[in-house]
């Protein structure tokens, strides 16, 4: 049976080959396309209490013509015809410009209906509209699309009907009819015309309300439905390892692991055991401890027989993870190997050879991992720290470089939950909610850029006790169009008032690799008591001895930014503070500098930038993934989101769902998505 909505748009009345071009331009190909193609907002046209009318907003009325119109011309083309109206208790005046053809019909006494702006404090509208005669109900509310080039909304509108008209009939429900009841849903024929033709906003209300939960219903369902395809059929590696072997190696550790740490560590090591090709997301704040994690998941690798690979952003976290790694093995028979752009000649080619040949256990780096002529002779567990800076594509390749590794990907960015499972719904996640005991809090402190001064002394104390300190600007150099503090003039500020006394280091994104890894290495070694930089030191650099950030024009940055920023310190034993310079001027950014100074929790402040600043701007350029929903917001409508997620699963987990009739239509759609054939989404 061949759905009739699936057809071109050009069997529509009235659609000829130029229409159907500019349809085809907006995204509508099929009748079903131009059917849901919803209006981006409503004209509002219900009859409204002046008293309760902004001005300058856009209204209307109803009133009696009260005398006589007048009309006055300016030249031959132009002229104003002036009105005076009885709506209810008030008297006010009405002014249409250039339609002196209107005053033969606007009779003393007749009753019209308005649209226009209010003017509050004249009392006047400038009309837009006007109907002679009553305020007719079924226009109240007027849907608005956009359009582009020579379409028109007005055609658009037209069409719609015409498709309505053919072809509601032929509207099928897809959310399963005892959901659709529990949750008291319209049915989709029946909403689809609401979202076009609203009589009341009520029902609007109602009609939105049926499609986002149908959009996040939809989209969960490819997301677990995916994540179990991969799961079952995925021919991923069984790994086999002694548990007890594994417990030998947790108990040399420097550390005991904290409660979140080992329930992690099981959920990774069930995984890895598992038959299915691990495909999660590890989630833990700044200094919750993922690199141990990651150690103990490598060695229960290597344990089976199999080699491993962690791939993060920067060279210098590739030798800082290298090192880290050095030290957590120290008691075992492990051989790590750093493979950097330094690494050159013989000396490279020796460290391939020996990853052929399985001599090397552990594989550290930076996207160099993924080039051809790196051959591992027995991948088993990928590990990619910082997993958003990658593309989905440098994923896939490093993934390809054995049969099937179990992958892990590490994130310190928080990611607000209702993201995680839009954005990583096909993954497992893993979550690290517990810091390592004894750890003392950030202290944060929100201050004008007038108390600088005091801040300048209060570094030095710190500076003259052994410690370090960073201090962030929101620019490189100085800039014509933004008025921030800028590194370059910040840099020798410093370095004027700090002169005999401490070394300021200067890093920022212009510099060449080698030379920030030289200041970086110089900052680390503590030759540098003082680091001015923008902020490229954001990710993962671990420096303990540092324990001062302070952070120029703070308002500028995002709260999960800050975060970020904030975590470079407070990495070894001692007090560290986090000053924020920042005098923001809008009420958002009073409240994020508040944030910041109330909480040191992750999660909490990821939630709260959601919330302030829109999922669109939360991950930053395109890497994200993020799906795009036509009436659905994440933000706004999370709980839905929710519902949908575990009424998903549900669904997916069920046999009934692969098995009876009722779900065919839903089967359908995943397979044309290709889900049902090994999953599309990277
Ligand atoms: P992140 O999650 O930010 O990558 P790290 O793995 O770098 O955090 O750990 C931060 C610091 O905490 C390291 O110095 C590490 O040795 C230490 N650490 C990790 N786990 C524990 C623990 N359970 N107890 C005490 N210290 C720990
Ligand atoms: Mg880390």
């Amino acid at each position: 049976m061949k759905n009739k909505l699936k057809e071109s748009i050009s069997t529509l009345k009235g659609i000829g080959d130029e229409t159907e071009t500019l349809l085809n331009d907006v995204g509508i190909v099929t009748i079903e396309d131009l059917l849901e193609y919803f209006p981006y907002r409503y004209e509002d046209y219900q009859l409204r209490d002046l008293e309760n009318v902004k001005h300058d907003e856009r209204v209307t009325v109803e009133g009696k013509i009260h005398s006589e119109p007048s009309l006055t011309y300016f030249g031959k083309k132009r002229s104003r015809l002036t009105i005076r109206v009885l709506i209810g208790r008030y008297l006010i005046t009405a002014v249409c410009f250039n339609r002196p053809y209107y005053k033969s019909r606007l009779v003393l006494g007749s009753t019209v209906t308005i649209t226009g702006k209010w003017d509050k404090h004249r009392q006047t509208i400038t009309v837009q509209e006007i109907t002679f005669g009553p305020h007719q109900k079924s226009t109240d509310l007027e849907p608005v699309y956009s359009v582009k080039g020579k379409l028109t909304v007005k055609g658009i509108r037209k069409f719609i009907a015409l498709a309505l008209k053919e072809f509601q009939e032929e509207v099928v429900e897809n959310i399963p009819e005892h959901l659709r009841i529990q949750y008291k849903l319209l049915p989709r024929k029946e909403a689809l015309k609401t979202m076009h033709l609203p009589l009341e906003p009520n029902d609007l209300k109602q009609a939105r309300r049926r499609f986002v939960y149908e959009e996040f219903l939809l989209f969960q369902l490819k997301m677990q439905a995916l994540r179990k395809i991969q799961r079952e059929q995925s021919h991923g590696i069984s790994h086999q390892f002694s548990d007890s072997k594994l417990e030998e190696f947790v108990y040399t550790l420097p550390f005991p692991l904290t409660t979140a740490q080992k329930r992690v560590v099981n959920e990774i090591t069930a995984d890895l055991k598992s038959p299915y090709r691990m495909n999660r997301l590890l989630q833990g704040d700044v200094g919750s401890g993922k690199t141990v994690v990651a150690a103990i998941s490598l060695y229960a690798a290597i344990l089976s027989g199999y080699q491993g690979a962690l791939m993060v952003p920067t060279e210098i976290l590739a030798e800082q993870h290298a090192e880290s790694l050095f030290q957590l093995f120290a008691n075992v028979d492990v051989k790590i190997a750093l493979l950097s752009s330094s690494v050159k000649g013989k000396k490279r080619r020796h460290l391939l050879e020996e990853l052929e040949n399985q001599s090397i256990d552990i594989l550290v780096g930076t996207h160099a991992l993924i080039q051809d002529e790196v051959n591992f002779n027995k991948l088993g567990l990928v590990i990619t720290d910082e997993q958003h800076r990658f593309g989905v594509g440098q994923r896939k390749v490093l993934r390809e470089k054995g049969e099937n590794p179990d992958v892990l990907f590490m994130t310190a960015t928080p990611i607000p939950r209702t993201l995680a499972i839009t954005a990583f719904g096909e993954m497992d996640v893993s979550i690290i909610d517990e810091l390592p005991a004894g750890r003392k809090a950030i202290e944060t402190y929100w201050v004008k850029p007038n108390m600088l001064d005091r801040i300048l002394h209060f570094i030095e104390k710190e500076l003259k006790q052994g410690r370090q300190a960073y201090v962030i600007c929101p620019l490189i150099e100085e800039s014509e169009k933004l008025d921030y503090q800028n590194a370059i003039d910040v840099h020798s500020t410093l370095t004027y008032f700090y002169k005999d006394r401490f070394s300021v280091g200067l890093m920022h994104g212009r510099l060449s690799s080698d030379e920030k890894e030289q200041v970086m290495r110089e900052f680390s070694e503590n030759q540098l008591g003082l680091l001015v930089s923008t902020t490229v030191v954001e990710v993962g650099v671990n420096v303990p001895n540092a324990t001062v950030m302070v952070i120029y024009d703070a308002e500028r940055f995002g709260l999960s930014q800050l975060h970020q920023l904030r975590g470079r310190v407070g990495r070894g034993d001692a007090q560290s503070y986090c000053i924020l310079l920042a005098d923001p001027k809008s009420e958002t950014g009073k409240e994020r500098m508040t944030i910041m100074t109330e909480t040191n929790d992750g999660f909490v402040l990821s939630e709260r930038d959601l919330e302030l600043r829109g999922p669109g701007d939360f991950f930053g350029k395109k890497q994200s993934g993020m799906p795009v929903f036509k009436v659905a917001d994440m933000v706004h409508d999370y709980r839905a989101l929710e519902v949908a997620r575990n009424d998903a699963a549900t669904l997916i987990n069920s046999a009934a769902f692969w098995e009876e009739d009722i779900y065919q239509n839903l089967r359908e759609y995943l397979s044309n998505s290709g889900i049902l054939d090994g999953g599309k989404l990277d």
